[in-house]
Formats: structure tokens, C-alpha cells, sequence
């Protein structure tokens, strides 16, 4: 099959002819329509994750085959193989443990640390491809006639905004929930509020044009993300229930924090890298909780797929490129060039 592959950290993909795997029993071949290239397929390609004071290098074997938003046609199953039938138009959920150990068995594939790594397009060959090889068919979610690349970028972006949306709980309705950062999550996760949590929405971002769209879809306001600007919301509405950071900085973290009621939840998403430092008296004192989301599990990625379905999500734009083109995409994605989603089409 040809793809697009990553022969070397930081390097351009190199396009190449690699053999495909045969669907063994219970798993799949899908053929890509659909591969959505997102923010953290740049670490993948630098080869390593900001700690702070150290570099958190990325164990992949090369040649690798990045794209972890998958959306395709079920071309081949393998015996037993549950699952939609051959052709029907799937999302692939690529955040896959070994499916037999305790955590998996709870729903939490994402989380699996049995070796060997099985995430599609991060261990294993993802969507940068003409096809991909599922190991296990249950992870292919049927999309109906959902818009090309919807269930794509519902299986990354689509996946964390909503799992991190759902750690919120289910604090009293008329305390509001800060959202930082409108860039490509952020913004898919204020589309995705409404269904998830009645509490007024808050959005925070630097930008203006980023504070205009959260406003567009239904944040109660739109703020500069500093205690100027929060303390005239909070004087209205009072203190965060929540937050969910998008950016994961030390200044969003620090402003974050410093918005939150007592007993308040901070959920951090964004992978933007640095240290923070606290006064660990007020986490007992204050007291609040610090949350990590990492992507999502399977039955969220099931139940997203089915709001989008049935059209209680609003679109995001989507950028269509051909996967020949894969490397311009990662440049003006480095570049901050995008608007939208960059979805390149095998
Ligand atoms: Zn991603
Ligand atoms: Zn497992």
C-alpha cells in the first residue's frame, strides 16, 4: 500500500510502498478516506514531549506511519472478527490497549500499559495510508453518511475535548465552567458543551478572533485570560466550578487555578509542555483537584460519534488536502497557517 511514512524524527515523510498486513482473527483492513492530521502528530514527528526541564523522547519503530483520525470503508474482516460489515463507513478508534487486561476490561484501552504499544498511528501504522490494520474489530464505529472526515476528527480532537468535558461532573447548573484555549480542541469543545454540561460556558484566549468564535458557539463570554478580566465574570457569576485547559502552559495553569470555587476541578488536556510550581498547602486549603485527560475511552468515542450523528455537534472547518501533500500540511500546521482541521485524503 502506499503512505506517506516517517523514516526519521523531524525529517519530511518520505512516500513509500509498504505491505499490509492480512486481517487475522477479530481483526480488520479498513481503506482510509480520511486521515486528520492534529497537533500532536508534530510531537510524534519531533520525536519527543516538552517535561519542562527534559525532553519526554517518543519510543516509535520507523518507518512509521502517523494519523491517528481515521475514517474509512471496512474493506476486509478477519475470522470472527465482530464489527460493521465489509464497506460500511467507519471511524476507527485508534487508542488501543491489549482488550484482555483489567484496565482495558474497565474501558480504558487508552490507558493499557501491556506491552507491546498498539495506538493506531502512534505505535502502530495509522491513517497516513491507503489502508490500516485494526487489531481488533470492536474498535470500528459505524458513521452512517456523517460528513467525510467528521468521524476522523471525532476520534482525536472530537474524543479529548468530550472525555475532558465529561470530568466536569455534574457541579450545581448555574456555576460556570472556564474553557482556555479556543485553538483546535478548545473550539471543539465549546461545539461540544451543550451536550455535555448545563453550566455556563467561559471561554479564554488571547486571541480575539478565537474569543468571536467562542462566542459564536455559545460561550456566555469570551475573556483575556487574566484575573482582570475574570474577576468582572466571577463578580457576576461566581467562581469556576471547573476548568479544562486546552493549552497546558504555566501561565494558563496559573491563571486557571486562581479562577477555581473551592472543591473546583482543574482538568488539564493540553500538551503545550513547561513546568508549574505551587503551593502544595492549597490543594488541601483551597482545596481543589487536579485532573489529567488523556484522550478518551471507546464508549465515549461510540457516544460522540452518535450526537454527531444525529446533528446535535456543529461542523468544524475542515481543510481537505491530498496525503501527497502531507509535509506542506505539517509545515503550515508548525506554522500556525490552518484554519480549521487539516484532513488529507489518501
Ligand atoms: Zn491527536
Ligand atoms: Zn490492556
Amino acid at each position: 500500500m502506499k503512505a506517506q511514512a516517517m523514516t526519521a524524527f523531524g525529517a519530511p515523510l518520505t512516500p513509500m510502498e509498504l505491505d499490509l498486513p492480512k486481517a487475522g482473527p477479530g481483526e480488520a483492513i479498513v481503506r482510509v478516506t480520511s486521515a486528520g492530521l492534529c497537533h500532536s502528530d508534530l510531537h510524534l514527528h519531533d520525536g519527543y514531549f516538552d517535561f519542562g526541564d527534559a525532553r519526554q523522547p517518543v519510543a516509535i519503530e520507523m518507518p512509521a506511519v502517523l494519523g491517528h483520525e481515521i475514517e474509512g470503508e471496512v474493506m476486509e474482516l478477519g475470522e470472527g472478527a465482530s464489527g460493521p460489515p465489509v464497506g460500511a463507513r467507519v471511524a476507527v478508534y485508534p487508542w488501543l490497549g491489549c482488550n484482555a487486561c483489567d484496565t482495558c476490561r474497565a474501558g480504558d484501552q487508552q490507558m493499557c500499559i501491556v506491552p507491546p504499544r498498539r495506538a493506531l498511528g502512534v505505535a502502530k501504522w495509522g491513517g497516513m495510508a491507503e489502508y490500516v490494520h485494526v487489531p481488533f474489530a470492536d474498535a470500528l464505529i459505524p458513521i452512517g453518511d456523517l460528513a467525510p472526515g467528521l468521524g476522523a476528527l471525532a476520534m482525536c480532537s472530537g474524543l479529548t475535548a468530550f472525555s475532558a468535558l465529561k470530568k466536569i461532573g455534574a457541579p450545581p447548573p448555574e456555576q460556570p465552567v472556564l474553557l482556555l484555549g479556543m485553538g483546535g480542541v478548545g473550539l471543539m469543545a465549546m461545539t461540544l458543551a451543550k451536550s455535555v454540561s448545563p453550566n455556563p460556558i467561559v471561554a479564554a484566549d488571547i486571541d480575539p478572533a478565537k474569543r468571536e468564535a467562542a462566542l459564536r458557539y455559545g460561550a456566555v463570554a469570551a475573556i483575556e485570560p487574566t484575573m482582570d478580566a475574570w474577576k468582572k465574570v466571577a463578580a457576576q457569576r461566581g467562581p469556576a466550578a471547573a476548568a479544562i485547559d486546552f493549552v497546558g502552559a504555566p501561565a494558563t495553569f496559573g491563571f486557571g487555578t486562581g479562577a477555581l470555587k473551592r472543591g473546583g476541578k482543574y482538568i488539564i488536556v493540553g500538551l503545550f509542555g513547561g513546568k508549574a510550581s505551587l503551593p502544595l498547602a492549597s490543594l488541601p486549603l483551597k482545596p481543589y483537584s487536579i485532573i489529567g485527560s488523556y484522550v478518551g475511552r471507546l464508549d465515549e468515542a461510540c457516544e460522540l460519534i452518535a450526537l454527531m450523528r444525529a446533528g446535535a455537534v456543529p461542523a468544524p472547518p475542515i481543510n481537505e488536502r491530498p496525503l501527497a501533500e502531507a509535509n506542506s500540511a505539517i509545515d503550515d500546521l508548525r506554522a500556525g497557517k490552518v484554519v480549521g482541521r487539516v484532513v488529507l485524503k489518501p
